[in-house]
């Protein structure tokens, strides 16, 4: 499990920024968890399904089919990878991803991909439920503040209507509730290194996990990272 890098937090904590630049710097592949959330989110809202309609959740995720090409994410023949990106999808996608049906259906599509290895996975509960067993696993947290400025200046990037206000609002309640979902609610634990981004920049944020590798492994590969 020395090849698998899991990195959690909330949103808006860099997780993506982050993650993406390190499995580069490393070689490794990239899995964003969340994309594949927000995919299904995206079908759901395709379908006018309601999230907590139990059977239509269970005929999209029979029928649905999740591939990546590159940087881009494809639902059953579409690039979804602009669409899956608005607040909106992002609010559906934490409704939709506290149903146990929707986890337990990702669960092996998610184990397959970090199992080839040599693979970054960032998301929830990617240390504490897809790869427990992880040796190496890290917690990005910021505050607040900080999350919905960076939030707020991606959602203004793409041209949507929205204030900094609302913008950490949404954030409060998506963390509420992937937080104290029953079904894998995101999670510090003990064997994850805790870092704290609101005052760094992603070089440092990456620097400090190369620091950890090195720790925790003792990984002679990340030594001339
Ligand atoms: O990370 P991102 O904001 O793209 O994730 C969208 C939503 O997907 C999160 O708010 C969360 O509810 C859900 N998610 C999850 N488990 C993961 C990754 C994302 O429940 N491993």
């Amino acid at each position: 499990m020395k090849d698998i890098i899991t990195i959690d937090g909330p949103s808006g904590a860099g997780k993506s920024t982050v993650s993406r630049l390190l499995a580069k710097r490393l070689g490794y592949s990239y899995l964003d968890t969340g994309a594949i959330y927000r995919a299904v989110a995206w079908k759901v809202n395709e379908e006018n399904i309601d999230p907590d309609d139990g059977e239509g959740l269970k005929k999209i995720l029979e029928a649905i089919n999740i591939t990546f090409n590159g940087d881009r994410i494809i639902v059953n023949g579409t690039d979804v990878s602009q669409h899956i990106r608005t607040s909106e999808i992002g609010e559906l996608s934490s409704k939709v991803s506290a149903k146990p049906i929707v986890r337990e259906h990702l669960y092996t599509m998610q184990r397959e991909i970090g199992l080839k290895g040599k693979v970054v996975i960032e998301g929830r509960d990617t240390g504490t439920v897809i790869f427990p067993e992880a040796e190496n696993k890290f917690f990005l947290d910021a505050s607040f503040e900080e999350r919905g400025r960076r939030r707020y200046k991606e959602l203004k990037a793409q041209g949507a209507e929205t204030t900094l206000k609302d913008t950490i609002n949404d954030i409060k309640n998506r963390d509420n509730r992937d937080s104290t979902r029953q079904s894998a609610p995101l999670k510090r634990t003990h064997d994850m290194v805790y870092i704290d981004t609101s005052s760094l920049t992603v070089e440092e944020v990456i620097s400090k996990i190369m620091d950890s590798l090195k720790t925790l492994t003792k990984f002679k590969s990340f030594g001339n990272v």
